[in-house]
């Protein structure tokens, strides 16, 4: 049979991140390839959970959510930033953040569309924007600065070249998967000025917004003057509370946009987990504790696995947030992260990803590769230990 998959889709087959987790299966690497935490999130969180499914929280949920969760979301929103939405028109539940960012691409970006995207970009965003028959716009982010604090940025010029009579929307993932830029609010203004000045939409991707370190603080784009009309907002429960499995987050946006999500959604997934969303609300008002000590956790791993890489004869950038470290092979003397990808579980016992994956323009990540350090401090120094391997030969 030819091939079944619908044409605009044909780019997206196997990834390399299936092939990265079967080879560290194989050869039975520490796999610092996908990033998932291997502790649970707060006690209480998954207590309530389990109580909620006991209890009988077991049949569908409004479509729009359970009103407890969009509540906390709005009540979150508006003391963290100031930022009003009303629960009931605002706030729209989906499930996870991926779920979401689908929904809002598909519910308002018309075929030959054009959506600015930051690269290196999220896996997902490409793919949702092909199915909705749009074209994505790549401006590329790279390193600044001296090297052991490098830290990627755009080019305002570029930016405001890739607008276009076409293009509808900037797709913003800040704190930033996998560079771990958090956008500062010099960059934002530049951005929102673009969006203000060619009336486009905004679509923040803000899964990592509780996971910033040095200080740096997460602002969200439409907290921006003109912003807050023309942004929908993402965020879920995965990163914040460490169970990435748990799929619940949720939209928020004036009323409009968050119709074009929901118009969407209602057929997409319909709803999502109704137990997990009452635990997932009690967590928002009462565990932020928890989450502040789990980031200072993750910078102190943030820290332990760079000096380790560092150590093992990488280039390492400075992540501002995220799970994620990049890191440049040349002074390895390898030139492609690919092959280094295939080769180091094998090599060292320890799988990465390969950073040219997630660009449009592959040549500009060729020699980066991305490290998850949102794992035990003993993973992450048996992983150092084993890649320090490496530079001996
Ligand atoms: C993990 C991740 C997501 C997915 O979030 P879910 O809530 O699990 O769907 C979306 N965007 C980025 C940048 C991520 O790293």
């Amino acid at each position: 049979m030819d091939e079944p998959l619908v044409t605009r889709l044909r780019d997206f087959g196997e990834t390399i991140f299936a092939e990265m987790t079967r080879l560290a299966t194989e050869t039975d690497a520490i796999n610092l390839g996908q990033g998932f935490p291997d502790t649970d999130g707060p006690a209480s969180l998954l207590h309530d959970a389990a109580q909620h499914i006991l209890g009988g929280v077991n049949q569908y949920p409004p479509g729009p959510g359970r009103p407890e969760l969009r509540a906390a979301v709005a009540a979150a929103r508006a003391e963290s930033h100031g930022l009003d939405y009303d629960p009931a028109t605002e706030v729209y539940v989906t499930v996870g953040a991926t779920a979401g960012i689908a929904a809002a691409v598909l519910g308002l970006v018309e075929p030959g569309d054009e959506v600015i995207v930051f690269e290196p970009m999220y896996d997902s965003y490409p793919a949702v924007i092909a199915m909705a028959g749009g074209v994505r716009r790549p401006v590329t982010l790279r390193p600044t600065g001296q090297a052991g604090a490098a830290r990627f940025t755009f080019d305002p010029q570029e930016l405001r070249a890739a607008v276009g009579p076409r293009t509808r929307m900037i797709l913003v993932n800040s704190p930033h998967n996998p560079t771990g830029t958090v956008f500062s609010p010099e960059e934002l203004a530049v951005i929102a000025e673009v969006c203000r000045e060619h009336d486009l939409l905004a679509l923040t991707d803000e899964v990592y917004e509780h996971l910033t370190f040095d200080g740096v603080a997460h602002v969200p784009l439409a907290t921006l003057p003109g912003m807050r009309e023309r942004t929908v907002a993402v965020s879920s429960v995965g990163k914040t509370f460490s169970v990435t499995g748990w799929k619940t987050g949720w939209v928020m946006g004036p009323a409009p946009l968050v119709r074009a999500v929901s118009t969407v959604n209602q057929f997409l997934t319909f709803t999502a987990n109704g137990a997990l969303q009452l635990a997932v609300a009690e967590a928002l008002r009462s565990e932020m504790a928890w989450v502040a000590a789990q980031r200072d956790a993750l910078q102190a791993k943030r820290d332990r696995l760079s000096e380790g890489l560092r150590a093992a004869g990488f280039e390492v950038m400075r992540p501002q947030g995220t799970y994620f470290v990049m890191a440049d092979i040349r002074p390895l003397g390898f030139t492609d992260g690919i092959e280094l990808a295939r080769t180091l579980p094998r090599a060292a016992g320890v799988a990465a990803v390969p950073a040219q994956v997630f660009y449009d323009r592959a040549e500009e990540g060729r020699h980066l590769v991305r490290f998850a350090f949102c794992k035990r401090d003993e993973v992450l120094d048996e992983a150092v230990t084993r890649l320090s391997r490496l530079s001996k030969g």
